[in-house]
């Protein structure tokens, strides 16, 4: 049977048993004035090291809050890596793709400016505030880490024999990502480390001559139709996962 879903929050300090945790004013404020729970009460706390804490509420007044961990309800586990890059698109649009990112297990965000790209500073915090929300609410151990703005040469530069980077092209030469991912499986070569998705305007024809002579690249296309770049990010990490990443996995603890 399904428990009480609990309240989870994430918190920057360490976990450690019977010992009381300060909360931040934006979590007392949550707790006491969203969700109106008193001391007493219980939540679980995580903090992306320690694994997943039932929380006793000690303290919670105006601004200041603590919490006294009471045991632990999971360990800590590693996500295996999975880094989706993406070209920076329109604040509620990108909003979106951290979002369903987080669920969907990518353990890094790499904002990347292409030559079409056309927003204008990528605000990082904000990413990782929703990261963090999105973690929170979906049951992960830990939130996936946000990365500063680089160019695309530069992430081109840096690929190496170690990571391979599955570059999702709406124009040119690719194969079905499906059987990309089938021959990676076959060969045993363990899931693509990378996804690139471009911005809305697409890659430059420069930009995907550079995509399709890379070693290190594998392009793929995602079907006849042209995707926003929300829904091809999200299409993208549906077909990883499902084909070669955690879904044979259950959520714990439910
Ligand atoms: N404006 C472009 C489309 C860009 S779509 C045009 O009209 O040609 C935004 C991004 O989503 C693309 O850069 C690509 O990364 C991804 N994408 C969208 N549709 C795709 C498809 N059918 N195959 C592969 N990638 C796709």
């Amino acid at each position: 049977m399904m428990g009480k879903i609990r309240t989870r929050l994430f918190v920057k300090d360490d976990i450690c048993e019977n010992q009381t945790l300060r909360l931040e004013k934006q979590h007392c404020h949550f707790l006491r004035n969203v969700l109106r729970l008193k001391p007493g009460e219980q939540i679980a706390l995580f903090n992306g090291k320690d694994g997943e804490w039932l929380c006793q509420i000690e303290e919670l007044t105006k601004g200041n809050g603590a919490v006294l961990p009471l045991e632990r309800l999971r360990p800590q586990h590693t996500t295996p890596r999975l880094r989706l890059c993406f070209a920076p698109i329109k604040k509620d649009a990108l909003n979106f793709v951290i979002e369903k990112a987080t669920e969907l297990g990518v353990t890094e965000l790499q904002p990347v400016i292409t030559r079409y790209t056309n927003t204008e500073r990528v605000r990082t915090e904000r990413l990782l505030a929703n990261a963090i929300e999105a973690s929170e609410q979906c049951g992960r151990l830990d939130v996936p880490v946000v990365c500063e703005s680089i160019q695309f040469s530069q992430l081109i530069k840096e690929l190496d024999i170690s990571t391979s980077l599955l570059a999702c092209v709406e124009t040119g030469e690719t194969e079905p990502i499906a059987k990309i991912l089938g021959a990676t499986a076959e060969a045993s070569k363990g899931i693509p480390s990378s996804i690139l998705i471009g911005p809305e305007g697409g890659f430059s024809e420069a930009e995907i001559a550079l995509l399709q002579s890379n070693q290190f690249v594998l392009p793929v296309g995602l079907g006849p139709r042209i995707l926003r770049a929300d829904t091809a990010a999200v299409a993208a990490l549906v077909i990883v996962q499902s084909n070669c990443g955690d879904w044979s996995k259950r959520p714990e603890n439910c």
